[in-house]
C-alpha cells in the first residue's frame, strides 16, 4: 500500500494469528506494519568540482541527473514515487555551500519540500578541503567519523543550519557520506536533538562505517542516544552482506529483502539510492537497469498490504525491547542471476559506447567511414 492505511489483507492476518475479534485501534495496526523508507543521498560531486565544473553544471549532472536523453535525477525519482503514491526521503549534503555558496543548496531543497517529500541531512566532509573557510580549523577528513567529537558536533550543526536556511524543516535524521560514521557521530547527533541515524550499512563495516553495532541485526534500536535505522539488505554469500541499494540489488533480491523484513515484523525496511544513480557510470545516458529496478521496488512497496511508505518525521521509535531482525540468508542461484543481469547491463552499455564512438568517427573522416562500416557490420 502506498499510504498509511493498512490493507484488509493485513488486518485479517492479524485477526487470524491472535484469534481476537475486537477491532484494533489505528496505532496497533500501524505498529504491526513495516514502513519502507526509500531514500536518495542527494549530493553534488566533489570530483566534478575538481574537474572544473561550476555550480550549475554540477547541479545539472548530480541533482537533475541531466544527460542527452533527458533528466533522470531527483525530479524523475519524485515523479516515479508519486505515480505509486509513495513518499521518499532525500538526504541532502549541504557542504558544497562552503565552496559554491548557499544558493545551489536552496535549489536542491526547495522542490523536494514543495512536492511533499522529506529532506533529511547528509554530509560529505571532503568538501572542507576546497572551502575558503574551514569551520573546524586544521581538521580535515573524508568521513565525518574521522573528526573528534567536538568537531563533528560543530560540522553537523553547521550542516543543519545551512539546510534550514535553504528552506528545509529542521532535520531529525542523518546519514553520513560513505556511511563513514562512528559512535561519536551518534553522540553528536543526540546532543543536537536528532532522533534517527541511518549510517549503519553492513557492507561498509571496516570500510569507513565504525558504528559499534551487530551487522547481523537489521532491527531499529537506540544506540548512544539516537535511534539507529540500519540500511536493509540480505546475505548474497555466507559471509557477505548485500545492501538494499538500487544499483547493487536485482529486482528479485530487493523483493526478497522487502518480504523478509515484512515477514519478520520489522518496523522499517530501508532502501537507498543516489540523486544520480539512474544514470550510467559516466553519466552520459540513463541506466535502464537501475530505472527498472526502482520501478519494481516502488511497485512492490505499493502492492504489498503489509508495507507502508514514508519517511522519518512520523516514524515511531523502537520499542523498549526491540526485536532482533535477522538478515535473510543467501540463495546462490539468486546471486548468480543478479551477477549475470549486471554483467549484461555493463556489456550493453559498452556496446552502446563503442557504437557511439564509431558514429562520431564515421561522421568525421573518410577512413573512419570505411572502418566504422566494417565494425558496425560485425557488432
Ligand atoms: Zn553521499
Amino acid at each position: 500500500m502506498g499510504t498509511d492505511h493498512p490493507g484488509n489483507k493485513s488486518v485479517r492476518r492479524q485477526r487470524d494469528i491472535s484469534g481476537l475479534t475486537h477491532s484494533y485501534d489505528r496505532s496497533t495496526k500501524l505498529a504491526k506494519m513495516t514502513r519502507a523508507i526509500i531514500s536518495f543521498d542527494t549530493e553534488l560531486s566533489a570530483g566534478l568540482y575538481q574537474r572544473g565544473a561550476d555550480a550549475r553544471a554540477n547541479f545539472e549532472s548530480s541533482i537533475l541527473g541531466r544527460c542527452r536523453d533527458g533528466d533522470f535525477g531527483i525530479g524523475f525519482q519524485m515523479d516515479m514515487l508519486e505515480r505509486h503514491r509513495l513518499t521518499g526521503v532525500f538526504f541532502v549534503d549541504p557542504m558544497p555551500a562552503l565552496v559554491y555558496g548557499p544558493k545551489v543548496i536552496d535549489a536542491i531543497v526547495q522542490p523536494i519540500v514543495e512536492r511533499g517529500h522529506e529532506v533529511q541531512m547528509h554530509i560529505h566532509t571532503e568538501w572542507l578541503a576546497f572551502a575558503r573557510f574551514n569551520p573546524v580549523g586544521r581538521f580535515h577528513g573524508r568521513n565525518i567519523g574521522d573528526f573528534p567529537l567536538t568537531a563533528q558536533k560543530k560540522l553537523l550543526a553547521l550542516a543543519r543550519d545551512i539546510l534550514v536556511g535553504a528552506g528545509a524543516p529542521k532535520p531529525i535524521a542523518f546519514r553520513a557520506g560513505n556511511f563513514g560514521a562512528n559512535d561519536d557521530t551518534l553522540r553528536a547527533l543526540a546532543a543536537l536533538g536528532f532522533r534517527f541515524d541511518s549510517s549503519f550499512n553492513g557492507a561498509y563495516r571496516g570500510y569507513g562505517c565504525d558504528i559499534s553495532l551487530d551487522a547481523g541485526n537489521l532491527g531499529m534500536r537506540t544506540h548512544h542516544g539516537v535511534c539507529e535505522v540500519p540500511v536493509s539488505g540480505l546475505m548474497d554469500r555466507a559471509s557477505r552482506f548485500r545492501p538494499a541499494q538500487l544499483c547493487a540489488m536485482s529486482e528479485e533480491e530487493m523483493r526478497d529483502a522487502l518480504d523478509h523484513s515484512a515477514a519478520s515484523g520489522a518496523i522499517q525496511f530501508s532502501a537507498f539510492s543516489h540523486s544520480f544513480e539512474l544514470l550510467s557510470r559516466d553519466r552520459e545516458v540513463p541506466n535502464g537497469l537501475a530505472i527498472a529496478r526502482m520501478e519494481a521496488l516502488c511497485r512492490a512497496v505499493a502492492d504489498d498490504a503489509r508495507i507502508t511508505s514514508g519517511g522519518f518525521a512520523t516514524l515511531p521509535g523502537p520499542p523498549d525491547r526491540p526485536a532482533r531482525i535477522a538478515v535473510a540468508a543467501p540463495k546462490p542461484l539468486r546471486t548468480l542471476r543478479r551477477t549475470i543481469e549486471q554483467a549484461y547491463g555493463h556489456l550493453a552499455h559498452e556496446v552502446r559506447y563503442v557504437r557511439d564512438l564509431i558514429y562520431v568517427t564515421v561522421h568525421s573522416s573518410r577512413w573512419g567511414k570505411i572502418a566504422g562500416g566494417v565494425v558496425l557490420a560485425i557488432a
